[in-house]
């Protein structure tokens, strides 16, 4: 059967999926989705690159976050688990995955945009993994709307906490835990780039996210830490139905991009191992995009 390491036509790896109209409320669940998206859970395969490594992994229950945890697990790293509460089904199918893969999974279910959880949950890493050598913020929150006054002060306020100040305070809490060899990596997305007239608050965090970790990798550099992003075009996950985009754009979801069709999460893990790895020694302030071939500066 082919699989990701299969030569084959990128355009046509994955079918574009017939995504019907579908919406789900809250931060969405993984399990209720339709097609149901490729974690690789049947296909990755690990090569020891992430060898005995300490992985705290934000938003890890779905999408790109359960993608990178069943990797890094493959590739050898115990993890700790970040979600919201209201997900902890999807988060242990993925503690399932990783316990198979014969590595260490913690869950640790809590909210981003509470600064107290956010010291806790390194804490907890910290001392449940017996230290931490890799930082991976995946979560985010999107919510479209159509014209900016339908944008609450609230969720202005939650889309920059969840996205921005979590990382500020999860970077704050890690740095004095990380050794030198260890990664830092954020999730920005095309977004930053090319923004979404009805993602005005979403945009602003993805390119401040950007910017972050341009500055903090310079910083960190000469303590041996790397710091680098992941810039994600159309993947086909949660978030997106469950009010990231209108559900009548479901259907051509991703057919805007050169490559024709949306990613499946599967397909971002590997740029997370790559930045996590020694093999990215040299590699730092560097945001790789993975758009399906939208343009980024
Ligand atoms: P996803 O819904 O599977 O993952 C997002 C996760 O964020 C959720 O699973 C949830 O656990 C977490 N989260 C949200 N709010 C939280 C809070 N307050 N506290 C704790 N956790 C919270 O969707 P995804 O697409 O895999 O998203 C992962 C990242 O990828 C996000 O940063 C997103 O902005 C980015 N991204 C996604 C796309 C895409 O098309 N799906 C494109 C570009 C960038
Ligand atoms: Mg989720």
């Amino acid at each position: 059967m082919a699989d990701q390491y299969t030569f084959q036509d990128p355009t046509t790896q994955y079918p574009d999926p017939d995504i019907d109209k579908q919406q789900q409320g809250g931060p969405g669940l993984a399990e209720d989705m339709d097609p149901q998206p490729d974690h690789g859970e049947q296909s990755y395969r690990g090569t020891g690159r992430l060898e005995g490594r300490k992985a705290l992994i934000t938003g890890a229950d779905s999408g790109i976050g359960r993608a990178v945890a069943i990797a890094y697990a493959r590739e050898g790293a115990d993890v700790v688990l970040s979600y919201l509460p209201e997900e902890e089904e999807d988060a242990q199918q993925v503690v399932e995955l990783v316990e198979k893969a014969g590595r260490k999974a913690v869950t640790v279910p809590g909210d981003l945009k509470d600064r107290d959880y956010c010291r806790a949950l390194v804490a907890k890493a910290v001392s449940e993994l017996g230290g931490l050598d890799v930082l991976v913020n995946v979560a985010g929150k999107q919510q479209f709307h159509e014209d900016i006054t339908e944008i609450s002060d609230e969720q202005f306020d939650d889309t920059l906490k969840t996205n921005v100040y979590a990382l500020f305070w999860l970077v704050k809490a890690a740095v004095p835990h990380l050794t030198p060899g260890s990664s830092i990596i954020n999730t920005s997305s095309i977004q930053a780039y090319s923004p979404a007239p009805i993602l005005v608050d979403y945009a602003t965090t993805k390119a401040a996210i950007n910017t972050f970790s341009k500055a903090l990798a310079q910083q960190l550099a000469p303590k041996g830490i790397r710091v680098n992003v992941v810039a994600p075009g159309p993947v086909w996950t949660p978030l997106q139905v469950a009010g990231g985009q209108p559900p009548e754009k479901l259907p051509s979801f991703g057919e805007q991009t050169p490559l024709g069709r949306p990613a499946q999460p599967a397909e971002l893990a590997p740029p997370y191992v790559f930045l996590a790895s020694q093999e990215s020694s040299y590699v730092t302030g560097e945001t790789l995009a993975v758009t399906g071939g939208m343009p980024t500066p």
